[in-house]
């Protein structure tokens, strides 16, 4: 081989490893920041997210809500059902909520174990409530049975909304706590169903 063909083979050879490496780098990001069971984001990104997202509609002076989301009376499902069933709920749950938001803005992501957090951004009231009351619905519309259940024959979910217009000092944890006691409000009232405080 030439000199001037070993030069560009070597090059070549470097060049291919320079993308093997960034692609590597790049699958590493998206598996750091996904939960393995659903595919969504995991808490980690989501904080990650948010943030980003929480700088720009408060610097766009723009309303946004976050959602917290809760299965109900899940510990009774696995007790009957079995952990593997109730880890399959989990996906589906996971999967048709997904499928209902459709703003690209919109994220969501798995919170805990049976728990999800999404949040709108710039959103009215009247499209939070949309939103939740669409999540609580499809999910039931699963039809996944929970005989074990108190509120339905089927899987459900709770709720907690919180909106909120941004100011300079709004810290998302007080939204997150917020949403927290509109979800406990949603399973004092009974569960299968929204609330929120505005
Ligand atoms: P509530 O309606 O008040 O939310 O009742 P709950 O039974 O859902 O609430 P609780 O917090 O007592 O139980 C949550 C249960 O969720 C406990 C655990 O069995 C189950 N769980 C949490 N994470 C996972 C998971 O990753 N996989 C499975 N299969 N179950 C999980
Ligand atoms: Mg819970
Ligand atoms: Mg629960």
């Amino acid at each position: 081989m030439s000199l001037h063909k070993n030069i560009n083979k070597t090059i070549i050879d470097s060049l291919k490893s320079v993308i093997e490496n960034k692609n590597l780098a790049n699958r590493l990001k998206e598996l750091s920041n996904t939960d393995s069971l659903t595919t969504l984001s995991n808490r980690r990104h989501f904080d990650e997210k948010s943030y980003s997202t929480l700088k720009q509609v408060v610097e766009l002076r723009q309303k946004f809500s976050i959602l917290m989301i809760d299965i109900d009376y899940f510990k009774l499902y696995n007790d009957n059902y079995g952990h593997l069933q109730g880890d399959n709920v989990i996906e589906q749950v996971a999967k048709v909520m997904k499928g209902a938001l459709i703003k690209t803005s919109d994220l969501i992501a798995r919170y805990g174990g049976e728990e999800f957090i999404v949040m709108l951004a710039n959103t009215s009231e009247a499209d939070s409530e949309r939103a939740a009351k669409t999540l609580v619905r499809i999910v039931e519309a699963l039809e996944i049975e929970n005989k074990h259940s108190k509120v339905s024959p089927f899987v459900t979910i709770s709720v907690g909304v919180a909106m909120v217009a941004p100011t300079d000092d709004l810290e998302l944890k007080e939204v997150i706590k917020k949403a927290d006691h509109s979800l406990y409000q949603a399973k004092s009232e009974g569960r299968n169903r929204y609330c929120l405080n505005s």
